[in-house]
């Protein structure tokens, strides 16, 4: 697409650079056994238990209403990050085939980690590599480093090069994970995303892209990363809450405003285009919104614009609001009977 024949009331497509597309189904989950208490506990005792509990079929409705919902905002790529530890082998394709069904762009990547022992590091380094070899756009994945061994960081990272992609990893989100600047100084390189970075020191020396997620990071009570400290290209995600991008925007500059009172929608703005630096693809891609103009300070402040229609790669996949593809009903039905069958195993398990 020509993009000086944008009119005023269309962009490209939105990027959503680190979205976990399994965890749609976990708005309305039974509440944990107890409150966690800290962002470890957040992990263990909500995220580490629904992922658990996914199975491939699950998966699939989890990740065709996450798509759904994308094109219904305006997001026509999403950089996925995935783990479901009971079924790992294929789940790639899942999400990639749920995806093209909805016709939504989407990169995958198994998100690699010791938690579950090596034999569980290892089937998730063969699901990234498995999904790479049969020529899936993916990177690989890693969790992060404190649930990682170091030989498991290294060989994530020679997967990823020897297929050419960037490693796609949870950085510092919270304070257990400092470390993780000595663990990946001598690893990282430009093409790895670096989820997160909260608890990373400015003079952090890691390579690659920040992808910086407010809501989560005040949803999980993990303090504010404050991304333009570091040095880096920064990019915006959900972690997994939807994948509507001028939402996340909104919440980008305000949490920042927060911070600095002379901070302006444009440094949010800046980091909603950084999306375009990894899947330049969704440049071509056009969505038609209900108010114009597209302006970073009017939409720091519109809560209310929605897309007419969304066209990728020249096909309309959304029009006057509704997906051409699927029938939105029904995806919305089957991902609710879906949530049923995984709320049922969520209230069984310890
Ligand atoms: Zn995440």
């Amino acid at each position: 697409m020509d993009l000086t024949s944008l009119r005023p009331n269309e962009t490209a497509g939105l990027v959503c650079a680190h979205h976990h597309l399994y965890s749609a189904l976990a708005r309305g989950m039974p509440a944990p056994p107890r409150s966690p208490r800290s962002f470890r506990e957040i992990l263990e005792l909500v995220w580490w238990r629904l992922d658990q509990a996914l199975d491939l079929e699950m998966l699939e409705w989890s990740a065709k209403l996450g798509a759904l919902e994308a094109i219904e905002s305006g997001t026509t790529a999403i950089i996925d990050h995935h783990e479901s530890p009971n079924a790992i082998e294929g789940s790639l394709d899942v999400i990639a085939d749920a995806c093209a069904e909805i016709g939504v762009r989407v990169i995958c990547s198994y998100g690699v980690t010791d938690r579950h022992g090596p034999e569980g590091a290892a089937k998730g380094l063969e699901e990234n590599s498995r999904f790479l070899a049969s020529g899936g756009y993916g990177m690989v994945g890693v969790h992060a480093t404190f649930t990682c061994e170091n030989d498991t960081l290294v060989a994530a990272t020679e997967l990823a090069n020897r297929y050419g992609v960037g490693v796609h990893i949870h950085v510092a989100e919270g304070a257990d994970d400092v470390d993780a600047v000595s663990r990946l100084r001598d690893l990282s390189e430009d093409n790895w995303l670096l989820v997160h970075g909260v608890h990373l020191p400015d003079n952090h020396e890691l390579r690659g892209t920040i992808i910086h997620n407010p809501r989560s990071n005040m949803n999980n009570s993990v303090g504010y990363a404050a991304p333009q400290r570091l040095g880096l290209p920064v990019a915006l995600g959900t972690d997994g809450i939807g994948a509507a991008m001028f939402d996340e925007f909104r919440v980008a500059y305000v949490r920042m405003r927060e911070h600095d009172i002379s901070a302006t929608p444009e440094v949010a703005w800046g980091w909603l285009q950084g999306g375009y630096q990894l899947v330049p693809e969704a440049l071509q891609d056009r969505v038609t919104w209900s108010d114009e103009p597209i302006d970073p300070w009017r939409l720091a402040f519109h809560t209310n614009i929605r897309p007419r229609s969304v066209e990728i790669s020249g096909e309309i996949v959304l029009d006057e609001g509704l997906a051409t593809r699927v029938d939105a009903q029904e995806v919305r039905a089957k991902a609710s009977e879906q949530a049923k069958r995984l709320f049922a195993r969520l209230e069984a398990m310890p």
